[in-house]
């Protein structure tokens, strides 16, 4: 489409608008809330919102025409975003699914990967997962010991992996395997689309300290991959993981432009800002409240800022794809504040609720459990910082014993 024939961004909205009021549920008139602690039913409804924007003709909207998307600008997407705040949408599909793991296929997946999965996944027959992290560590990604096979015209994949989001809700996964042990660690690893209910794949869910159990582990057996399982190429995987890594630290960081809706998780999983707080227990008067929360409102704002034009810089060229990093940094360090100055506010209402609250107050708690969440997802801080300086300000590169060297000739562990 070129851009004379695309519909403009005002009409865009103002269509979006009409759609939404009259097909969409409006958040504070859902009959049936799902309980956020049964994933696999939100997982369902996603699943059903999701259908009733492709069939609405909302779904996918930067995801090309030919794979099932509107093939229209970030700017149409943004003004969707904004228009859907009061309509409950399929928030869940958004990270990993369509912003990391559809993205990644559709920049180097086959043309078939991209009809089957792209589109499957824009239409919400399918949702898709990542198989990276592994038990021995996850920022070493490149040093993972999970193993393909090549036998005959198949693959067979053996090894193990954990810290999958929501894999128990997913169809398939990308997955990074070594597929060449003599050659250095990045050089010998492949990524394949694995079936995640594929014989030989053992799949098990962790429970955090907040009760959540969102995240999986996963064994694989002597897992068969057909030949056209491979994605980017073999030997080329981690070009893949790259890319892929790409997408999270930009939809970590909220920057991304495949993701659908504002927020990560579900309506029901907000918590309420600092100003919330301080104004349902009253103590917006207080000096030190008001100096918390006004600290957390100016950082708040620089946050959004920095999205916005760091995004803007990389859909550009102005800035090299490593400086996703700093969005990701950026929104995990405001992501620890905003918890800690939740909790600062709540006082110890936090852990007792207040008369009359539907639970919102103990949320602040059950959340700030998980408040290191945003430091360790999409790369941890410190590998975001290393990143930052060695990529971007051209500081030295930290040390590496591995690197050049055959990955079997790699001491691992206590070997
Ligand atoms: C919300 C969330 C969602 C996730 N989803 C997925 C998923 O879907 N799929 C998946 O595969 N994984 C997922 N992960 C795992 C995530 O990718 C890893 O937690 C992350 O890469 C860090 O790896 P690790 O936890 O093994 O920590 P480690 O790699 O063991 O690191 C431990 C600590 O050492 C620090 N460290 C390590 N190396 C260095 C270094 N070179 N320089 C400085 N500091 C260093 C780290 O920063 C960290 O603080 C998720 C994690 C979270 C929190």
């Amino acid at each position: 489409m070129n851009h004379a024939e695309m519909e403009s961004v005002a009409s865009f909205r103002l269509r979006a608008r009409e759609w939404l009021s009259a097909n969409m549920p409006r958040i504070e008139d859902r009959e049936t809330v799902v309980a956020s602690d049964d994933d696999t039913a939100e997982f369902v409804r996603a699943r059903e919102l999701q259908h009733k924007l492709y069939d609405g003709g909302f779904a996918g909207i930067v995801f090309p025409a030919e794979y099932g998307g509107l093939g229209l600008t970030p700017a149409h997407q943004a003004a969707f975003t904004e228009e859907s705040v009061s309509y409950e949408m399929p928030l869940k599909l958004n990270v990993p699914s369509l912003s990391i793991c559809a993205a990644t296929i559709l920049d180097l997946g086959t043309e078939e990967q991209k009809l089957q999965h792209v589109t499957a996944a824009i239409r919400g027959d399918e949702v898709l997962a990542q198989f990276l992290s592994e038990p021995r560590g996850g920022s070493d990604l490149a040093g993972v010991t999970t193993r393909a096979v090549r036998d005959g015209d198949t693959w067979i994949l053996n090894g193990a992996k954990t810290w999958s989001s929501s894999a128990y809700a997913a169809d398939f996964a990308l997955c990074l395997a070594r597929t060449d042990w003599d050659a250095p660690k990045h050089r010998g690893l492949t990524m394949f689309l694995v079936p995640t209910k594929a014989p030989g794949i053992t799949m098990r869910r962790i429970r955090q300290v907040t009760g959540s159990n969102e995240f999986c582990e996963e064994f694989f057996d002597d897992v068969i991959l057909p030949d056209d399982a491979v994605v980017g190429g073999v030997n080329n995987g981690w070009a893949v993981a790259s890319r892929q890594l790409y997408h999270e630290k930009v939809a970590v960081g909220g920057g991304s432009p495949f993701a659908s809706g504002a927020g990560l998780g579900t309506v029901q999983t907000t918590i309420p800002t600092p100003v919330d707080i301080a104004r349902m227990l009253d103590r917006t008067g207080e000096p030190g409240v008001r100096e918390l929360v006004g600290e957390w409102y100016a950082r708040r704002l620089v946050s959004l800022s920095l999205i916005d034009r760091v995004s803007a810089a990389l859909k550009s060229g102005v800035l090299p794809p490593p400086a996703a990093s700093l969005m990701r940094l950026f929104t995990a360090e405001q992501d620890w504040f905003t918890h800690d100055v939740a909790l600062e506010v709540s006082d110890g209402y936090a852990a007792t609720g207040i008369a009359g609250d539907d639970g919102t107050l103990l949320g602040v708690s059950v959340h700030y459990l998980g408040r290191q969440i945003g430091s360790l997802g999409g790369g941890s801080t410190e590998m975001a910082r290393n990143i930052i300086s060695e990529r971007m300000l051209g500081m030295p590169r930290e040390f590496a014993a591995d690197r050049d060297v055959p990955f079997n000739q790699v001491r691992q562990g206590a070997r």
